[in-house]
Parts: structure tokens; sequence; C-alpha cells
């Protein structure tokens, strides 16, 4: 039976494969499981933790030839197109920082309370071995929250990055419009953004004890989501195949 692949869904989803309820009309997760099958070997996840540092690679490669690019040209003078596109050069870049700081702030958070959760690990496994009741619908809360904040952690700078890039690349009449790459990829980090901000308040709600260590977190969050939605502010209305195209579902 031919497969109902959805055009391009892989290209605006999170890599979440596993989670994911479009994975039987997605062509890359089709091919990478064909692939996993004849080959012996787990082409998805070296696939998958591999594509976001393409992402970064090329946004990079982009960066540069437009660095490039713009030497030869001598675009030298600064003209109010020049000017406008250097606001939002220095606005992008303050993005993608804030993006990197939230990677090193997430670790550090993690390193920092290693020693925390594996003491709370401990009592749980006493409890059990007690045979005292455990709250399991609450621990599967936080393992999730967990796993959510993982795995959107390098995810979002990644997407900040593409969507970035695709702007510089876009015509400046394009960009105006909903439904390009750029708009994307910023709606995607968005996405993943809410989700961060959602498992942190898990955790946050858990162990209160730990809500001034994570005042920096949220409120970084919350300014890279800010800033996103202020240089694409209609991404929030690009429409992702698969996932928002409603005829895709049937
Ligand atoms: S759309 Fe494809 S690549 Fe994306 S999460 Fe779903 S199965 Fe994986």
């Amino acid at each position: 039976m031919k497969a109902d692949f959805i055009p391009g869904i892989y290209n605006y989803c999170d890599r979440w494969c596993e989670r994911c309820t479009f994975a039987k009309r997605c062509r890359v997760y089709t091919e990478d499981l064909e692939a996993k099958k004849t080959k012996k070997v787990d082409v998805i996840h070296e696939r998958i933790s591999t594509d976001i540092e393409k992402e970064l690679k090329k946004s990079f490669e982009l960066l540069q030839k437009m660095v490039e690019d713009r030497e030869v040209l001598g675009y030298m003078e600064e003209t109010e197109e020049d000017y406008i596109e250097e606001q939002s050069d220095n606005q992008g870049n303050t993005l993608k920082e804030k993006g990197n700081v939230y990677i090193k702030l997430v670790d550090e958070w993690f390193k920092s309370n290693k020693a925390f959760f594996e003491e709370r690990e401990e009592e749980i496994s006493k409890k059990i071995a007690l045979k005292l009741g455990v709250d399991e619908e609450a621990l599967d809360h936080i393992n999730r929250a967990f796993e959510n904040i993982r795995w959107y952690q390098v995810f979002i700078s990644a997407k900040i990055h593409r969507s970035l890039a695709g702007l510089k690349l876009e015509n400046f009449e394009e960009i105006h419009f909903t439904q390009n790459d750029s708009n994307g990829s910023a709606k995607v980090a968005l996405l993943a953004i809410e989700q961060s901000i959602t498992s942190w308040e898990t955790i946050r709600t858990y162990f209160p004890e730990k809500t001034d260590e994570l005042i920096d977190i949220f409120v970084l969050l919350h300014k890279i989501q800010e800033e996103l939605k202020q240089i694409f502010p209609l991404a929030k209305k690009f429409i992702r195949p698969g996932f928002d195209d409603v005829f895709s579902n049937f």
C-alpha cells in the first residue's frame, strides 16, 4: 500500500518521533525506519541528534557566506536599508545569545541540583522497599517535565538560528507573508518555549524550595519568547504541515 506522506511535515516538528502521532505519515521517519531495519543501526536517533548540530552549522555557514558576500560587493555605505538591517541583526544576535545562555543555564541548574535529586530518588527507593505509598502520578509529571526540558534545551536555540538565517535569505517582500521558513522555524521555537515554561512550572510546583533558583530561567525564557514574537509577529499564524493543517488529518 502506498504511504500517505504529508509533504514537509518533518521541517516544522519537534523531532520527537517516538511521541509523534504522524510518524506513519512522515517520509523521514519511514525512510529512517527502513534504513534502520536494513543497516541494523540506530539511524533515527543518529540522524535526529545530528540534525540540531547540522542546523546550527548551516546557519553559521549561511551567516559566514553573507558576511563574505557583503565584503565582496563592497556594501560599506550605510543606507537606510542597511540601518534597518543592522537593527534587526543586533536584535537577532542578542536573541541568539539568549538561546545559548539558556542552554548553559539549564546545564548548570541540572549540575548544581544533581545531589538534591539523587537524594529524592533514594528516598523514593526506600519508600518502595518499605512498601510505603509513592505518588506515581507526581513522579510521572516530574519525569515528563525533565524529559521536555532536556529535549527542548538545545532545540530552542537551533530553531532561533534557523529562523534568523532564513529571514536574511528571504526577499524583503516575502517576509511579509506567513508561510515562509523563518516563521515556521520561529513558530516551532515558540512552541518549544511554551512547553519548557510549562515543564519548569511543574518542577517549581513539586519543588517550591527551588523557586528562587528558577527565576533567571523563567525570565530568560519569557524574554526569548517576547523577542521572537517581535521579530516574527506572524509566526504563530504559520500553518505547519500535518500538525496545523486540518485537511492532513483525514
Ligand atoms: S514529523 Fe517525522 S521527524 Fe517529525 S517528529 Fe514526527 S515522525 Fe519525527
